[in-house]
Order: structure tokens, then C-alpha cells, then sequence
């Protein structure tokens, strides 16, 4: 869109623009946003990136409502070492081989060579599983749910993108044990449930909750369900949250497993197991969400069980000789989960958000809120002093009232050069005060997100209102998002409809048959046709790398459409389709 014509002066007299637009060059477009933005400062080993106290803050705001909402669910913290012994990094044959290309080896100290190399925790079940092995004895140890806040390093070969693809990122990761299948697939889905808040309720970006595909899937674990965002400047998909069932896997490795006391009391077992599950579910329904919610939660665990393990539908332990998870001495193997949230999240807010004046924050993620700018002549001392008069009673009013709010008094920057700045920095109200205002006791408020303006009264009332239009903001912002991710979904049914909508950067929603050589085969043939057209287009251009690489499964969407009677697999080379699947290119 047009810049109004003030700003534009504004941004000529400041010089503080971005030179790329959005639309223009998106990779050059992200980098001076958050460099300009001060999110994040390059650093001198590749994939690493320093993030600087707004980024942080972000970050901050993010840990404190999923940190709340997983204690009212019942976990706890605690904090296991960064370094993992290489005979436990191992134990896992499908873990580690997922793992292994990307494992950073400390090798000496000092001079030294180690006896035995020590790696950096990548993910944590191997440094966490042999302490969980020497807790948990009996059914009365079990849940064991913990969770803790670190970084973690994965050497990454693709491109790396700050926030998005870095090398060593922060994250949380939880890690359950639970007597029951049915216990560790709700709490599943309970953690899915929260990552697409973090993502809709406090970063404004729309998510679409799935499963992934057995390609897709964590590294030894069972299943993963995943939240996958979209960034429209590029048409690719992202990977936004992943929480894992790991089934017994980890637990037959690592002999994680619990006596169950109970049983031989006759029937207590399934009594026993029963009443835990209840207690789990109690603590889960905790956050007191719409009952909807909830039953659309409930709905969509059944077509995540049915679509998951066909061959284990029933999610309901039921102790029996027939049982494969019996030890020897009698002990059963424990069910687990994992789940981790990264400092992706804001990689993806940013993408999805910023405008070609900078960083556009969702109010209630915002290090700062809102930014009162007093507008008046130095020549004019009088109306100076009661702009700034103005100014302060609307400071006061608003940290009042709980608005992370900043007065911004430097004289030796002009009102243009601090428009421009600070909408550089994505704060989602800037609150005009010029000598007008301050004889009529009013100020222009301008939202970052549109550009509207309205004039306001600075009283008493001001806070309450400010506080409602932060919100109205945080609801457009999701709400136009959203929009625009909708409009990027394709529905095919046929491959010779597939490339087109992925060359128009849309994702595909399309029936599938779910297996593996169908799934390869459209990587193959999307990678193929890419760098086809490549090749014939000439030069690399800005549009046509947005269009390049293969095209992978994002998710088996938890909320399915109906699938038609006798609906075949659209690659024309698959059977009946079982799921309808999202399609895209991805980061
Ligand atoms: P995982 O343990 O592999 O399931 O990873 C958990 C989540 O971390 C994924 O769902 C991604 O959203 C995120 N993630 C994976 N790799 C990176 C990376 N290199 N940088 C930042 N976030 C990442």
C-alpha cells in the first residue's frame, strides 16, 4: 500500500527506513526488519544469533503463560544437564539415527583429548530417561511430568534464518511418563492445545493443528502432532510446535518401568489405572475452556487415535497375560510423551506480521505498547510546556491502568524521526500530543497495524479504552492473518492440479492414501518440476527461489472434511485415500 504521505517524509528525513519491502525481497526484507527492529545482532559463528532484550522480552511473555498453564496442569520444572554420554545418546536406534548429523561432540578440555566424547543435548529423552528409569518403581511414582526451559543445539546443515532455522535455540521441553496409553495421548493433545494458543492468542498467527505423517515423524517416538503456521510472503509452511506420544520405545530402552502393586490385590489394576486417568483428566480440564472446546477437542482426539495407530485404536489400558509390556519380574513399561516450543515462534510472528515500515507487534506480546510522542516547536516554549505537561498525564494515566507504555521526550530527535522509529519496532499505538491537543486536553492515537487514527480525550478513562483498543488490535491482527492463510489453501483431488496451486504459494489440501512411496514420490516429482522451470526461466530470481525445493506433507489436519465414498489418493498412484493431508513447501 501507500505510505501516507507524511510518513514518507518522515522516512526520507530519518533516513531510518528498510530499503527492502516484503513483497520485493522477503529474505533481505526479514533481516533488516529484525536488525533494524533490534531483535536480533549477527554473531561470528554461522547459525547463531544474539537476541537482544526486545526479542527476549517476546520470549519472556511466551514462558510465562505456558509456563502457568502447564503448572495448572499438573507439571513441574526441574533442570537436567546439557551434556549427554554417548552410550545413552545411542540407546535409541531410530532416535539417534534422526539425530545423529546434527550432533555437536565435545571432544577435549583444554589440551586433552576426552576418553569418551560427550555431545550437547540436541533434545533431551536420552539425558533425562535413565534418571526416569531409577524413580519411577511403582504405579504410585507415576505421572512423572516434568518439563524444563534450556537451549538446545542441533548443527544444522539448511540455511539457517534467526529464530526460524539456528543452531543452538531456546525452547521448553516437557517429558511425561504415565501408567496409561490413554493418559500420555490426552496430555498430547492437551500440550497441542496450548502451543496453538501461544501461537493465536498471544502471537496473532493462525495454526492448523495435525499429525504428521510416519516420514515425518519424531525419531523413535510413536506419533507426532504437530501446529503448522504459513508465511504468506513466500508460500511456505512451518513447523510451529510438536508434541510426541512415544509410545513404550523409549521406555523399553531405558527400562522405565513401574510395578503395579494393585494387581495382585485382584481387579485393583484397571481400578487403579482408571482413577489416574480420571485424576489427569481433572488436572488437563483445569484451564476451565468452553465446554465446545472441548468437545470438538474430544472429537478430533478420536480421529487423531483412529488415524494415528489403526492397530491400536483402543487407548484404554486394560491389564492381561496378553500384553507385550511385561518385564520379566513382572513390572510394566511406563507410556511417555515429549513436546517442545522454541524461539521459532517469533521468527514466524515476525514473518507473518511486519510491513515494509518494520516489526508490527501483537499487543500483548509488545515490549511496549504503546508510545506517547509530544509534537511541538522548540520556538514555542509555552506550548512546548504544556504539551509535555499533556504527555505525562497521559503516561500517568496509563501505567495506571497497566499499559506498557513509553514517553518519549528526547529533543534532540524530531517527531518524524520518532514515528518512524518506533514503527520500526512494531509498537502496536503511538499516541500523538501536539499544541492543538493540549489546549482541547485530547491526543491522536494511530494504530500500527492500519495506520487508523482517532482522536482521543486524555482523562481518566483514557486506560480503560487504551486497554480495549490494544485488544481490538490483538483480534484484528489474528483475524486479517488468518484471512490471508485461508486464502492460501488449495483443495485438489487430482496431481495435475497440485503444482499449479503450489506455484501460486498456496498449501494443498488434498486426499491421500498414506503411504510412504506416494509421499516420496511427490517430493521427488515437486523438487523435479522446480528446478525445470528453473532452468528454463534462466536466472535465479527472488520470486522463483520463494518457488523452489519439493513439496513435503505438513500435516494430517485433526478437524478432517468428509471424505467422499470411493475417493482415490490425488498422485493418481496410491490406493483409497484413508485422510485428507496438507501439502506445501516448508521451512
Ligand atoms: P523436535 O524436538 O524436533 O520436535 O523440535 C521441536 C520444535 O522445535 C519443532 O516443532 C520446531 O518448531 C522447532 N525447531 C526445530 N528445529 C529448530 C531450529 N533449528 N531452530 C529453531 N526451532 C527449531
Amino acid at each position: 500500500g501507500k505510505a501516507p504521505k507524511g510518513d514518507k517524509g518522515a522516512k526520507n528525513a530519518t533516513g531510518l527506513g528498510l530499503r527492502a519491502t516484503k513483497a520485493g525481497d522477503f529474505g533481505e526484507w526479514y533481516t533488516q526488519v529484525i536488525t533494524q527492529g533490534e531483535l536480533i545482532e549477527y554473531y561470528d559463528i554461522s547459525g547463531c544469533f544474539i537476541l537482544r532484550p526486545d526479542a527476549y522480552a517476546i520470549w519472556e511473555f511466551i514462558q510465562g503463560f505456558f509456563d502457568g498453564e502447564i503448572k495448572a496442569m499438573g507439571v513441574r520444572n526441574a533442570y537436567f544437564p546439557i551434556f549427554v554420554p554417548e552410550a545413552a545418546l545411542i540407546k535409541e536406534k531410530d532416535h539417534v539415527e534422526g539425530f545423529a548429523p546434527e550432533v555437536a561432540w565435545v571432544t577435549q578440555s583444554g589440551d586433552t583429548d576426552l576418553k569418551q566424547r560427550i555431545a550437547i543435548r540436541p533434545t533431551s529423552e536420552t539425558i533425562m530417561y535413565p534418571a526416569y528409569a531409577r524413580w519411577i518403581r511403582s504405579h504410585r511414582d507415576l505421572p512423572l511430568r516434568l518439563n524444563q526451559w534450556t537451549n538446545v543445539v542441533r548443527w544444522e546443515f539448511k540455511h539457517a534464518t534467526p529464530f526460524i532455522r539456528t543452531r543452538e535455540f531456546l525452547w521448553q521441553e516437557g517429558h511425561s511418563a504415565f501408567a496409561t496409553r490413554g493418559e500420555a495421548d490426552r496430555e498430547v493433545l492437551a500440550i497441542l492445545d496450548r502451543y496453538a494458543r501461544v501461537y493465536e492468542e498471544l502471537l496473532a498467527v493462525p495454526v492448523i493443528k495435525g499429525r504428521k505423517s510416519e516420514k515425518e515423524k519424531f525419531a523413535g517416538g510413536l506419533y507426532t502432532t504437530t501446529v503448522e503456521a504459513f508465511i504468506p510472503s513466500n508460500g511456505r509452511a512451518i513447523q510451529g510446535a510438536t508434541s510426541h506420544c512415544l509410545g513404550q520405545n523409549f521406555a523399553k530402552m531405558f527400562k522405565i518401568a513401574f510395578s503395579d502393586e494393585s494387581s495382585k490385590e485382584g481387579g485393583g489394576a484397571a481400578a487403579a489405572a482408571g482413577a489416574s486417568a480420571a485424576a489427569a483428566d481433572a488436572e488437563t480440564d483445569a484451564g476451565a475452556e468452553a465446554s465446545a472446546a472441548q468437545a470438538v477437542e474430544q472429537a478430533t482426539a478420536a480421529v487423531a487415535a483412529a488415524s494415528v495407530a489403526p492397530e491400536e485404536t483402543d487407548s484404554e489400558y486394560t491389564p492381561g497375560p496378553a500384553d507385550g509390556d511385561l518385564l520379566a519380574d513382572g513390572r510394566r513399561y511406563v507410556w511417555q510423551n515429549s513436546w517442545g516450543l522454541t524461539t521459532r515462534t517469533i521468527g514466524v510472528m515476525i514473518m507473518v506480521h511486519g510491513d515494509d515500515k518494520g516489526l508490527v507487534m501483537p499487543p500483548r506480546v509488545a515490549p511496549l505498547q504503546a508510545v506517547i510522542v509530544p509534537v511541538a516547536k522548540a520556538k514555542d516554549p509555552e506550548g512546548t510546556a504544556a504539551v509535555n505537561a499533556l504527555c505525562r498525564r497521559a503516561k500517568a494515566v496509563l501505567d495506571a491502568a497497566g499499559v506498557r507504555v513509553e514517553l518519549d521526550l528526547r529533543d534532540n530527535y524530531t517527531a518524524g524521526w520518532k514515528y518512524a522509529h518506533w514503527e520500526q519496532k512494531g509498537v502496536p499505538l503511538r499516541i500523538e500530543i501536539g499544541t492543538r491537543d493540549a489546549e482541547a486536553g485530547t491526543c491522536v492515537m494511530v494504530r500500527r497495524h492500519t495506520g487508523v487514527k482517532e482522536v482521543v480525550a486524555v482523562d481518566d478513562h483514557m486506560g480503560a479504552g487504551v486497554l480495549r483498543l490494544l485488544e481490538t488490535i490483538q483480534a484484528e491482527m489474528l483475524e486479517r492473518a488468518r484471512k490471508e492463510r485461508d486464502e492460501h489453501i488449495t483443495i485438489v483431488t487430482e496431481w495435475a492440479d497440485f503444482m499449479t496451486a503450489l506455484d501460486k504459494g498456496h498449501m494443498v489440501l488434498a486426499p491421500w492414501c498414506q503411504t510412504i512411496e506416494t509421499e516420496e514420490w511427490v517430493k521427488d516429482e515437486t523438487k523435479r518440476i522446480a528446478e525445470l522451470n528453473a532452468a528454463q526461466e534462466g536466472k535465479e530470481t527472488d520470486a522463483r527461489a520463494a518457488l523452489s525445493g519439493a513439496a513435503k506433507t505438513l500435516c494430517i489436519p485433526l478437524a478432517q472434511p468428509p471424505m467422499p465414498e470411493g475417493q482415490m489418493c490425488f498422485t493418481g498412484r496410491g490406493g483409497k485415500a484413508t485422510v485428507w493431508a496438507l501439502w506445501g513447501r516448508s521451512y
